[in-house]
């Protein structure tokens, strides 16, 4: 398979890497489409565009956020496999869609090149029914198909492979806490390879506080908001966009955050303590789920390079067998291992490479 090229459509913007023999070749990022600013209408020309520029390709690969129940691996797409695709958006109105539009324009540009669709939520396939069942009631649970699916399931899977590299021990072995900090954050708690519990549920909204979105919330925050005259596009225009960092402090860029922090300035100060309490009470929590705890993983924008986040959400966890080695974490390789030596668990930094993870696996499917 020499060339597979890698599309990741996101609200407004087409992320794209090509790949030739397993390396990276090419790559870029359309922006703004469908804005007024912006100079592509759609992401199907967002797509053309791109395979304009590229001539041909061996293969696509396309990032599709939710695969429901069904979708537990990647699929070469066919007829059957996009229409179910399509109904999928039901549960994640803001993202199937753009993935849609783009395996359509895809196959519409270049007819006969297998399309793949790698799904977000598939590598959460192995949640026990404990952790992924809602305590809702079970008709109105199935009928609508409400559970826990998770995401950042691409990311999550390279970053344990990663991980189990770096400690140079078989992933079998590891139980492994997996924190994904950026635009959208999420916890993972991986057992021998597996995901065995997982911070977002039926959205990606749930969880760990992110940039613009809230995480967990009561519930019944909606019901009060409603009966005070918001109406559901407004309930939930204030929970994934106005809220989270930006909400607390009207700055959702971690690094301005901190800054702003620096010098002393309390909306900043508290935005920092709720991301990283709640990033605490999530480690802990998985340390309890998996019992035995090998490693923590730090991944994505904040995650990787956020030396105070890092520290924060950690500190005061040495009874666990967690600490962070101050040289380390601020030391500037890429992977590494952050905690002292002799640690109980590893504390690692690890980057994640979404569009690599979608390459290897449509190529894997592809040779099989
Ligand atoms: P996405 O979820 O959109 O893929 P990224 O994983 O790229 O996002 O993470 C983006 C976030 O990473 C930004 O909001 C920014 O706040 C944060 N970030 C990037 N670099 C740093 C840094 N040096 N320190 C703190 N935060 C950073």
């Amino acid at each position: 398979m020499a060339d597979i090229l890698v599309l990741n459509a996101g609200s407004s913007s087409l992320k794209w890497r090509l790949f030739r023999s397993g390396e990276p070749a090419d790559g870029g990022i359309v922006e703004r489409i469908g804005e007024p600013s912006g100079a592509v209408a759609d992401h199907g020309a967002a797509v053309h565009q791109v395979l304009d520029r590229l001539g041909g390709v061996d293969a696509v690969g396309h990032r599709i956020v939710h695969g429901g129940t069904r979708f537990q691996a990647p699929v070469v797409v066919d007829d059957e496999v996009l229409s179910a695709i399509r109904a999928l958006s039901e549960l994640a109105p803001l993202h199937n869609p753009v993935g849609v539009a783009g395996i359509e324009a895809a196959r519409h540009a270049i007819p006969g090149v297998p399309q793949v669709a790698v799904f977000d939520t598939a590598y959460h396939a192995t949640l026990p029914e404990a952790a992924a069942t809602y305590a809702l009631d079970r008709e109105v649970a199935q009928r609508y198909g409400i559970r826990r699916y998770g995401f950042h399931g691409i990311s999550v899977g390279w970053v344990a492979a990663g991980t189990a590299a770096l400690l140079g021990r078989p992933l079998a072995e590891l139980n492994l806490v997996v924190l994904h900090l950026g635009n959208g954050a999420s916890a993972t708690a991986v057992a021998g390879g597996r995901s065995v519990d997982t911070s977002m549920g039926l959205t990606p909204l749930e969880g760990l506080v992110m940039g613009t979105r809230t995480g967990d919330l009561d519930p019944a925050v909606a019901f009060h908001l409603g009966r005070a005259g918001l109406d559901l596009a407004g309930i939930e225009d204030v929970y994934l966009h106005r809220s989270g960092l930006a909400g607390l402090c009207a700055d959702n860029d971690m690094r301005r955050v901190i800054d702003r922090c620096s010098a002393g300035d309390p909306a900043a100060r508290l935005a920092l303590d709720v991301y990283c309490h709640r990033i605490r009470k999530y480690v802990g929590a998985y340390h309890a789920v998996l019992g035995r705890l090998d490693a923590i993983t730090f991944t994505a924008g904040v995650g990787e390079h956020s030396a105070v986040v890092r520290a924060r959400c950690l500190a005061g966890l040495e009874p666990l067998g967690i600490a962070v080695d101050r040289a380390r974490n601020e030391a500037g390789d890429p992977a590494r291992i952050v905690s002292p030596d002799g640690s109980r668990v590893a504390v690692c930094v690890v980057p994640t490479d979404e569009e690599r993870a979608i390459a290897d696996e449509v190529a894997r499917l592809l040779r099989a």
